[in-house]
């Protein structure tokens, strides 16, 4: 039997399965039905989980979004994420396993491992893809992943020579769905053949693990561009910052202000940073440009604030604001201290 293994990401806090791996193994899993119909060739979904302990709500949400197999790769060296001890094991894990298709969440650390990952075993990787499918091409069947190219102006599928097939995807693109029935098998795999961790922090400069979630999950969302940059002076960022506190919102970026070192790539949004499906997005000095647009536009209001009337970014929002984007934080900030 043929397999889709899904790399499910941990969350080394609390020991739960991250949500973006439930939404790729639904999405797997309408992968085998789809591979049936089309040459009878039948696929199961492997969710694979490398840590220390594992929630036992998280493994019974894995086999209802529709894994058969459940794979704990267990050890000790496991509890914390680190990239080189991580591949190591999914290696050693893989050789006994062999899946054809592997497909990671495109998040900050699958973004780390899977390229890792991908060249340990002399292979490709589709990174950052919207949409996963089969297609048939000359009576074979091949995985196809779409993911976007030429600064996003284009979709590629790409069809791959080497196996196994790998593509990271990024969080929100699918829908989890637990409505599956599915008596999986657990297994437990115990690696051993992984060198110490060779690679020491030395500062963290990332925030709590958690915060980054809540920034995800976000009801508002600021989003600070350009236009706030002064010389990458930080002075309206911290504005803003306090503006979001005191109403409950979370503050994200484009990839600008992050290449400036002003915010971490983790609170990037866009093609090549986060997702957000915020109830309200709040974009002060942020011109539009479509890779920011691709981490953003599900959104359900979209407020812009921009000095440039002609600014790409109106094409999406639904309130329009021609203004400083700074003058309005002062004014904000004025009446809510
Ligand atoms: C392969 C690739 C991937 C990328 N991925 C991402 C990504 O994931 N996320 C991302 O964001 N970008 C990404 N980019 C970069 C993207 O193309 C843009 O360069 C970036 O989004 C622009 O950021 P910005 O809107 O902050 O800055 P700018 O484009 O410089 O826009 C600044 C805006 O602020 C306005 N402004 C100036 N002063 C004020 C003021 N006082 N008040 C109000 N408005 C003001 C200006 O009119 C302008 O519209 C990517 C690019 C490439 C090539």
């Amino acid at each position: 039997m043929k397999k889709i293994t899904v790399y499910c990401e941990v969350n080394h806090l609390n020991k739960k399965i991250a949500d973006v791996s439930y939404e790729l193994i639904t999405k797997a899993y309408e992968l085998t039905k789809k591979a049936f119909g089309l040459t009878n060739e039948e696929y199961i979904v492997e969710a694979i989980v490398l840590s220390d302990e594992i929630d036992d709500n998280s493994i019974k949400k894995t086999f209802a979004a529709g894994a058969t197999n459940f794979v704990f790769v267990k050890n000790d060296c496991l509890s914390k994420f680190s990239q080189t001890v991580f591949a190591q094991c999914f290696v050693e894990y893989y050789i006994q396993s062999r899946p054809e298709i592997i497909i990671f969440p495109a998040t900050p650390i699958g973004r780390i491992v899977a390229p890792r990952i991908t060249t340990m075993l002399n292979t490709g990787l589709v990174a950052d893809c919207t949409d996963l499918d089969f297609v048939v091409r000359e009576n074979k069947m091949y995985f196809a992943p779409t993911r976007p190219t030429f600064g996003s102006e284009l979709m590629a599928t790409i069809l791959s020579k080497t196996l196994p097939q790998c593509a990271t995807v990024r969080e929100k693109t699918f829908k989890a769905e637990f409505d599956k029935n599915i008596e999986g098998a657990l297994c437990e795999f115990y690696p051993n053949s992984y060198e110490e961790n060779r690679i020491k922090l030395v500062r963290s400069i990332f925030d709590k693990e958690s915060s980054v979630n809540d920034f995800l999950n976000a009801k508002i969302v600021f989003v600070a561009g350009y236009g706030l940059a002064d010389h990458r002076d930080k002075k309206y960022f911290l504005r803003l910052e306090e503006i979001a506190k005191i109403i409950g919102a979370k503050v994200g970026s484009t990839r600008k202000i992050v290449d400036l070192g002003i915010m971490g790539h983790e609170y990037q949004i866009g093609q090549t940073g986060s997702t957000v499906e915020a109830d309200v997005y709040i974009a002060f000095g942020v011109s539009g440009a479509i890779q920011h647009v691709a981490g953003m536009k599900n959104c359900k209001t979209i407020v812009a604030i921009n000095t440039d009337e002609n600014a790409e970014i109106f094409n999406y929002a639904d309130y329009k604001i021609v203004a400083d984007a700074k003058m309005i934080i002062d004014e904000l900030l004025e009446k809510l201290r």
